[in-house]
């Protein structure tokens, strides 16, 4: 593996092989371009730091196969302080609960099925600019390389560095960042092993808890933005809080898990001379949910492509690569930032604020229009007019 890496050149490295970077090393292969998909760890797909429900994946031209599909979701359960559920199935609800740790080795094999080499256990440390691309500095079990490229795509995560080595701004503000923490546990009683269920309220200040099914398990988890507590420590409450009413009383860890989620929007530059910046690393992550497979591996085929497309045009200047950057923000920017607004007032609702809420919502729903309940919520409870006026 070390000839890969030992004063190689590509026209496009990409760094992290989380589902951003799979993406985008398979279409640039795809489309022409000379790939390198460097991931830090010593096996893809580890550690996981997901509740791995994940939206139609054959957007992508992916077929939900059996070794990496856990369970078949129809749409999701949202319970309010008070313990309204409110359902909402039957729209574009539709996806899937995977096993990560098979899920993201199989977008990076089907990456290096069309030509992409890849190198585990390689972190990369440092870029250094040279008049054509990057060096990019790579510490491989002790060693360090320097491998050359034309274009480096940044998907490396929450964490992200190699961007802001690059001089582009991708550092988390760690209040909008979720902390997050989770169990995967067996012997879980679920409410509908279809359905994912969402707790709101104080289990899990501004964010929330969830129970997604996954096969013969489930991820039992939460988000929480809270300085006095850790997470973990709300997550052993809430699995014996009475909103549950005893049903994780005999289930028990297979798995723990941790990680933040960064919900604070996307960053505003994610293309420069030679760089791009994708995934959880630009901030293309959904602000409510906190969900970011889908949008890192649609962002992620965009990078690729137009990469290939620059390489190709032997332009790999920020002018070139912007097409990018207007590709993802036509499709995404307005909806996240839209969503943005949406959080930062759910994260200042109070409980009791929470259940006029619910109880302005319908019991069943094909999906969440924001304006409507928000509309009959102030009708109901005219003291939530202070967050709503904007919406409505
Ligand atoms: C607890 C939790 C639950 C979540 N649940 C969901 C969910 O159910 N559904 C959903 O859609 N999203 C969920 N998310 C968010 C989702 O996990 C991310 O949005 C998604 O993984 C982003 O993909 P990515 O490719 O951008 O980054 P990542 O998947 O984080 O991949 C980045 C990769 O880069 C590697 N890397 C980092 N630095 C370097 C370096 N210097 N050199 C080489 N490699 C490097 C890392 O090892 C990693 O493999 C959750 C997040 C958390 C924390």
């Amino acid at each position: 593996m070390r000839e890969l890496i030992n004063n190689a050149e590509y026209d496009v490295v990409v760094v992290g092989a989380g589902p951003g970077g799979s993406m985008a090393s398979y279409y640039a292969s795809k489309n022409g371009a000379k790939t390198l998909l460097i991931e830090k760890s010593q096996e893809i797909g580890e550690p996981v730091r997901c509740a791995e429900a994940v939206p139609k994946m054959e957007d992508f031209g992916i077929t939900p196969d059996p070794q990496f599909v856990r369970s078949h979701i129809k749409g999701g359960y949202l319970v309010a302080p008070n313990g309204k559920i409110i359902e909402v199935s039957g729209g574009k609800t539709d996806g899937y609960v995977v096993e990560r740790k098979i899920f993201d080795k199989y977008l990076a094999v089907r990456s290096a099925r069309v030509g992409t080499k890849v190198a585990v256990k390689s972190r990369v440390v440092d870029l250094e600019h040279n008049g054509n691309g990057y060096d990019v500095i790579v510490s491989h079990l002790g060693e360090e390389y320097i491998i050359k490229a034309k274009i480096v795509i940044a998907a490396d995560g929450v964490e992200s560095s190699v961007a802001e080595m690059a001089g582009l701004k991708s550092k988390k503000i760690p209040t909008q960042v979720c902390s997050c923490a989770e169990y995967e546990m067996t012997n879980v009683k679920l409410l509908d092993n279809e359905m994912m269920e969402f707790y709101f309220g104080d289990i899990s200040p501004k964010g929330y808890a969830w129970i997604f099914p996954k096969g013969d398990t489930a991820n039992v988890g939460l988000g929480v933005i809270d300085k006095h507590k850790k997470a973990i420590d709300y997550l052993n409450e809430f699995i014996e809080h009475p909103i549950l009413e005893g049903r994780l009383k005999d289930a028990t860890p297979i798995e723990f898990k941790c990680g933040g989620a960064p919900v604070g929007g996307p960053i505003e530059k994610t293309v420069d001379d030679n760089i791009i910046v994708v995934g959880d690393a630009a901030g293309q992550i959904s602000p409510l949910s906190g969900g970011g497979i889908y949008l890192s591996m649609s962002c992620g085929s965009m990078a690729g492509e137009v990469a290939a497309k620059c390489i190709k045009n032997n332009n790999c200047s920020v002018d070139a690569l912007i097409e990018y950057e207007n590709k993802w923000k036509e499709k995404y920017y307005d909806t996240l930032m839209t969503e943005l607004r949406y959080k930062n007032i759910l994260q200042k609702l109070t409980e009791k604020e929470l259940n006029a809420l619910a109880d302005a919502m319908d019991d069943k729903l094909e999906e969440v229009d924001v304006k409507k309940i928000a509309f009959k919520a102030v009708k109901n409870a005219p003291s939530l007019l202070k967050y709503f006026k904007e919406i409505i």
